[in-house]
């Protein structure tokens, strides 16, 4: 039995050792498990073979559980555990009683110590049983208590126990509690059978062992016999419960995560890839993430410039892919769920990658590349927005076609290049004096047009005019004349249901040939008046 004691001491050290040597904390549980086997050891020989004094087994008990004090006062969880706990006040009472019962005081002194390791053991245990720490630490811990079990209970029966065997067979379960709940936990290992059938074989086995003893000794009264296994039947149910409960919120705690990550999921596969501007991307992302990470405030996303949504302070979550940072995600606080943004962060990184690379084709697709503007596809696109923008909002819309008075003659003279030149000069200018819900095209070589908001004749023929006027008061060198346009103008009315954007680009076409055929220099509008007139005849 000694033997046996021995070695399930020396199997717990070397599973210790073997598993946790680079870490801190067990690496000291190694030695103080090892101090214990060598205690038992040396109290078997003494028992045994010759005698041993007993100041040597009493310092390595000691140092081994200072050392082991030590293991368990570094370990992460450090804070008093909670009222959960409660439920095992009647466990921790049979200890403190059966503490209590012993009558010499230096055997009082093992006990103690075995009660204030258990003691330390409570937070881990109760970290694990709130499913935030490994289930190994439910073993260990138990193992504890078993050990300060046996240790009260030797204390106060081993005066009249004739046979030591059912006292050493519980200091043996709990070493191989304590040994087995640090491997399972040092290597990870969840949800085997084996350990489930282990726990329950140990706890029948330890309260059989303890009812075992107290039938054995005389001096137990009937009265002190059903209490003590009132409370070891507790125990028992105490464990199943425990094992029960545990198993339940690991279940739900998987459920509700599952839950979140299919909604995310499913929603980032919602998540439109052709978005036609950053703008939409951002919106559609704020919209899709807010309902699964409450905290999400805003969105910062880096392309050719910077574009945000939303408030860009507080903890930023970097959305990364291929190894280039794409923008950020702002949360108030820190997400609760932040491990499902681990998980489909690439997924996430993906998606807005592909819609950049597509808003960035489009782009390129819609703008005329010698002057920036947009060409007509761009045109076509922008328009349908910006039509049905001015009919919710019952705005006005002009339309103005711009072509270069004699153009022809800068390419002859001082060759395309200069030519080009002078075209992006105009582009710029046409840039400067829109609005930035206003549209400037280039429609054809040297022809250009505006779709002004909220505009109507008037103001549009200013802008027009402010154009001209600036093109006039320039000198783009080499050429040696003034360059001038000539403009028609038409539309400025509110948008009705029967706007119709070709119709009036022919009317502003026409009045850029009346302008030409005038003399040139100039802006024709298509007047209300004539507006009637040109029904009239349609
Ligand atoms: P008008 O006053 O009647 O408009 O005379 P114009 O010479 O401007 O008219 P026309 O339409 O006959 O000539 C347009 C010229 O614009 C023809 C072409 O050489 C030139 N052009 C068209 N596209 C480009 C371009 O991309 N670069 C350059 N440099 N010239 C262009
Ligand atoms: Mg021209
Ligand atoms: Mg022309």
């Amino acid at each position: 039995m000694h033997a046996a004691l021995s070695c399930s001491a020396l199997a717990t050290s070397y599973l210790i050792f073997r598993f946790g040597w680079f870490q801190g904390a067990w690496r000291w549980a190694g030695f103080a498990s090892l101090l214990w086997a060598l205690e038992e050891l040396a109290w078997g020989y003494g028992r045994l073979v010759a005698e041993v004094p007993t100041v040597l087994t009493d310092s390595l008990y000691f140092t081994g559980s200072s050392l082991w004090g030590i293991a368990l006062l570094s370990m992460p969880r450090k804070r008093l555990p909670s009222m959960n706990l409660l439920f095992g006040l009647p466990i921790f009472a049979l200890l403190i009683w059966l503490n209590l019962q012993s009558y010499h005081s230096s055997a009082l002194l093992f006990p103690l110590s075995d009660a204030l390791l258990l003691l330390l053991a409570v937070p881990s245990v109760e970290a694990a049983l709130q499913s935030k720490a490994h289930e190994g630490k439910i073993l260990w811990g138990f193992g504890f208590y078993v050990k300060a079990l046996a240790s009260a209970l030797y204390g106060w029966l081993s005066p009249d126990l004739t046979n030591q065997h059912p006292f050493l067979l519980l200091v043996i379960f709990a070493y191989l509690f304590i040994g087995v709940g640090c491997w399972l936990e040092l290597k990870g290992t969840r949800g085997t059978l084996v350990p489930a059938i282990f726990t329950i074989v140990g706890l029948e086995a330890v309260v059989g062992t303890v009812l075992y003893m107290l039938y054995k000794v005389s001096s137990a009264t009937p009265i002190v016999f059903a209490g003590i296994a009132g409370v070891l039947g507790y125990l028992l149910f105490f464990g199943i419960a425990i094992l029960l409960i545990t198993d339940r919120k690991i279940r739900l705690r998987a459920e509700a995560r599952l839950k979140n990550y299919s909604q995310l999921l499913e929603r980032l596969l919602s998540l439109r890839t052709d978005q036609l501007a950053i703008r939409g991307l951002l919106e559609a992302l704020l919209f899709h993430l807010k309902p699964v990470f409450a905290s999400l405030e805003g969105i910062v996303l880096r392309s050719d410039t910077l574009y945000s949504l939303g408030q860009t302070k507080g903890y930023a979550f970097p959305i990364v892919a291929d190894g280039n940072e794409l923008g950020h995600l702002y949360f108030s606080e820190t997400p609760k769920n932040s491990e499902l943004l681990d998980a489909l962060s690439p997924l996430l990184a993906n998606k807005i990658q592909t819609t950049l690379g597509h808003i960035s084709n489009q782009a390129q697709a819609f703008t005329d590349p010698l002057t920036g503007l947009l060409n007509r596809r761009g045109m076509q696109n922008a328009s349908m927005v910006l039509v049905e923008r001015a009919r919710q909002n019952g705005q006005h819309l002009s339309l103005a076609i711009i072509d270069l008075d004699f153009f022809k003659r800068v390419n002859d003279q001082f060759g395309h290049d200069v030519g080009d030149k002078a075209l992006i000069f105009l582009a710029g200018i046409l840039k400067r004096n829109v609005r930035q819900n206003d549209l400037a095209v280039r429609w054809g070589g040297e022809e250009f047009l505006l779709i002004l908001y909220g505009a109507n004749l008037r103001i549009a023929k200013d802008v027009v005019k402010r154009i001209s006027y600036e093109l006039k008061s320039s000198h783009i060198p080499p050429i040696s004349w003034t360059l001038t346009l000539s403009a028609g103008v038409a539309g400025g009315d509110k948008i009705a249901e029967d706007f119709n954007l070709t119709d009036c680009l022919h009317e502003a076409d026409k009045m850029l040939l009346e302008a030409k055929a005038k003399g040139r220099d100039r802006i024709a509008s298509f007047e209300p008046a004539r507006l009637t007139q040109h029904k009239k005849q349609v």
